[in-house]
């Protein structure tokens, strides 16, 4: 058999008629290069988010509200539909989906009747996304020539019952692909998956958490031994940093997982960290490209990357964040001081970015959110506690700063004018990472770039795009 990979096609790759046309000539140059691919899909752009705010508008008693979103949604996937299927095709599919939607609507009325939304009734509604995209995609795959199966996710994808953020069971899923994906596979079709949902092993629908997607084709390339995983969205890949920031940053070739992890924690939207676990695991590379811009090379992500002269591979930041000191005023550092902090951040099930600590004090770095007063005031049962809001985090990422003097020198020689709040370093090894406010991020970034980016090495990074932008 020839050699499988997994192609992703995120939410803009499948958004309309023209994006699912260019994803099947995608799919249809990787037959030619003789390896089988399998599809794994997003919802139609946006169709997430729609889907979210029907059932919540529903789930808030909204039912004319909560009816117009749907009435939307099912126009827009019928115009999609007619645009990529002709004949007897047509008249099925869109019955299909028309039917789809007919029950959501009816799932819809009884939710706003009742007024309360559950977790496992919002994943069944949010499924519907990736359910329709998925079919609709096979359906127009086969009319371009391709042989396409459409197999529902949910037959393969097991999960725990944690509705929202479902957690895959990998023996389990192996072995459904195994039964319902490889075989296909093995004669040549190109079957096609919604990406992000999921079943318990007793069939009640899931997700695996928002953007899931990636994490459903690393499942899928973990489970059958994939020779890659392709993750199709609308950038060239990882850059050096936001080139909306930094109008020369440059692609980044290669990485490593542990380099990519690191930045998609810190928000580079590319890749969301979870996914790469499984593929991790197995050592399958994954490489993000461009689905508007197919021949570029877009960035391979790899376990052991090639030595790179530049320390760092990229730049991210994370902003709208919160600083939270907590100063030991009654109870000085003792046993148990810092699980008594962090069971506070538990109980309001907030996630903490950084932490920094000295004798008497702790900082952490949180989302802003409304549940900061909550847990200040929690806090302050503990200690006095001041938080302070609008900051960014930036991040510096890079496997060549291991055991290398003289880095932290010129990061911060060169934003010397930047009023650092927090620093960290040490916990990866692979990342620096600093609190400034927000107001001084952008330069900062820029500065940053200008120092460690100004001679890039050609071996890890695209200097060509560079040369063309120069002219
Ligand atoms: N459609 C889902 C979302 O928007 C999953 C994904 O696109 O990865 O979160
Ligand atoms: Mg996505």
């Amino acid at each position: 058999m020839s050699k499988l990979v997994v192609m992703k096609f995120g939410g803009t790759s499948v958004e309309d008629a023209v994006a699912i046309n260019r994803t099947a000539q995608i799919v249809r140059g990787r037959l030619a290069k003789r390896v089988t691919p399998i599809v794994v899909v997003s919802a139609m752009a946006k169709v997430t988010d729609q889907l979210l705010a029907a059932a919540n508008a529903a789930g808030r008693g909204d039912r004319a509200g909560a009816l117009a979103i749907s009435a939307r949604l099912r126009n827009r996937h019928l115009e999609t539909a007619s645009a990529l299927v002709s004949g007897d095709c047509k008249v099925g599919v869109c019955k299909w989906i028309d039917a789809e939607f007919d029950s959501l609507d009816e799932v819809l009325r009884g939710l706003s009747a009742i007024g309360e939304l559950t977790p496992r009734i919002s994943d069944m509604v949010v499924s519907i996304g990736e359910r329709l995209s998925s079919r609709i995609i096979s359906e127009g795959f086969r009319q371009r020539d391709l042989d396409a199966v459409y197999v529902d996710a949910r037959q393969c994808i097991v999960t725990d019952n944690q509705h929202g953020k479902a957690i895959p069971q990998d023996a389990l899923i192996e072995q459904r692909l195994r039964h319902h994906v490889l075989p296909q596979a093995e004669a040549g079709r190109v079957c096609v998956m919604g990406g992000f949902i999921g079943a318990t092993e007793k069939g009640v629908t899931t997700t695996l958490g928002r953007g899931g997607s990636d994490f459903t084709a690393a499942l899928v390339g973990g489970g059958l031994d994939a020779g890659s995983i392709e993750i199709w969205t609308d950038v060239n890949g990882i850059m050096t940093t936001d080139p909306r920031i930094c109008p020369n940053a440059l692609r980044v070739k290669t990485i490593s997982f542990e380099e990519a992890a690191e930045l998609a924690y810190f928000g580079a939207k590319v890749l969301h960290p979870a996914t790469i676990l499984p593929a991790v695991r197995k050592n399958i590379p994954v490489l993000v490209l461009n689905s508007k811009n197919p021949t570029n090379e877009g960035t391979r992500i790899i376990s052991l990357p090639p030595h790179c002269r530049s320390p760092f591979k990229s730049i991210a930041v994370k902003r709208r964040l919160t600083i939270i000191d907590v100063v030991a005023s009654r109870m000085l550092m003792s046993y148990g001081y810092m699980k008594s902090i962090f069971d506070v951040f538990d109980k309001h099930k907030c996630p903490v970015d950084m932490v920094s600590t000295s004798e008497v004090s702790v900082s952490l770095t949180v989302d802003s959110n409304d549940k900061l007063p909550d847990i200040a005031a929690d806090l302050s049962q503990l200690a006095d506690v001041k938080y302070e809001g609008r900051k960014a985090l930036i991040c510096m990422v890079g496997e060549d700063i291991r055991g290398q003097n003289g880095i932290a020198a010129r990061v911060f020689q060169s934003i010397r004018h930047v009023n650092v709040r927090m620093i960290s370093q040490g916990a990866s090894e692979i990342n620096m990472s600093f609190m400034i406010e927000e107001d001084d991020a952008e330069e900062a970034i820029r500065s940053l770039h200008d120092e460690f980016f100004a001679d890039p090495d050609p071996e890890i990074f695209d200097v060509e795009a560079l040369k063309e932008v120069v002219g």
